[in-house]
């Protein structure tokens, strides 16, 4: 399958929208570039969808021992020291097995946590995500927010966790006037007996539509010619999706070959909204 589908050129042209290839929309270049290319998602050299969670465990099989994982457990304070210079060394974290963050469905109220220390050889890598590594990074903030919470400052830091931006969304969802040659043959089921598409895709090539994730092609414009960069980012995806809802998400991602969606990120690229 070709990004630059003919068909789907028609329907950006009907949308006023510039159809100019970008190169790569993950490079600092392609940041700044108003235009059309794949979004980017991961596959390995086969075409076949990958993920982190594949390579961390491909990665765990291979090193016997050396990576281990510890699930279903409450990271509760990154631990520092004095390093070079004076400056704050993180050594290790607070872990508590067994306990759950306050949002998560497994939590059940407030207890005394069993808590143990891990240390470290080289560095921690906080990752947990937009609303906790701030949190974790314990100490590490703005001091007046800091002490409002009764927490000891180890670095004064204002910006920790003051560039949370919010990323509008929209969707469009139109059904298309005609059969478009892009979903031949696709049905979006789950047996390649029933769907060429998926036939194709597991026995002959990864190089049809299901190649990609959701999305096949992603366009990048200002909102206004004035913007120096582009704001918007646009998804066109063969779906039928009305957002995302607790617990509904997979039922509300429903495929069919007349219906394509548009999905619009106002100001992703150079957010604004602040929650
Ligand atoms: C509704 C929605 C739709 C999205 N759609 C897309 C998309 O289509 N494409 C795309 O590329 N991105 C999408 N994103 C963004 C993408 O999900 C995030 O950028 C990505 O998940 C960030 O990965 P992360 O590993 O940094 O953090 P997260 O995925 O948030 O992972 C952090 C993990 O740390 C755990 N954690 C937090 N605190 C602690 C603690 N104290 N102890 C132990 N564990 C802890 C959390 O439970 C979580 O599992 C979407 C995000 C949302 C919310």
């Amino acid at each position: 399958m070709h990004l630059l589908d003919a068909q789907v050129l028609d329907v950006f042209a009907s949308l006023a929208i510039s159809a100019v290839p970008v190169l790569d929309l993950n490079t600092r270049a392609g940041d700044n570039a108003a235009g059309v290319n794949a979004p980017s998602f991961t596959m390995n050299e086969d075409h076949t969808r990958s993920s982190v969670y594949q390579r961390l465990l491909d990665v765990q099989k291979a090193k016997s021992g050396q990576l281990q994982f510890s699930l279903n457990t409450l990271a509760t304070k990154v631990l520092t020291c004095e390093g070079e210079g004076g400056r704050p060394k993180a050594y290790g974290v607070t872990i508590a097995p067994g306990a759950s963050l306050p949002i998560a469905s497994t939590f059940t109220g407030k207890a005394e946590l069993d808590l143990k220390n891990i240390t470290v050889r080289r560095e921690v890598i906080i990752s947990a995500g937009t609303f906790q590594s701030p949190q974790l990074l314990s100490g590490i903030g703005d001091t007046e927010q800091l002490s409002a919470h009764g927490i000891d400052t180890v670095v004064n830091l204002p910006g920790v966790g003051a560039n949370l931006q919010d990323h509008d969304e929209v969707c469009v969802i139109w059904r298309m006037k005609s059969n478009y040659s892009l979903f031949n043959g696709c049905t979006f089921g789950s047996d390649p007996t029933q769907d060429p598409c998926l036939n194709y895709w597991e026995n002959i090539g990864h190089s049809n539509l299901y190649a990609f994730g959701t999305s096949f092609d992603a366009i990048t414009t200002k909102s206004s010619p004035d913007l120096s960069a582009p704001n918007v980012l646009t998804y066109f995806a063969p779906a039928f999706f009305r957002g995302f809802f607790r617990g509904e998400s997979s039922k509300q991602t429903l495929y069919s070959q007349q219906l394509i969606c548009i999905i619009f990120y106002l100001d992703r690229v150079c957010t604004r909204d602040r929650g």
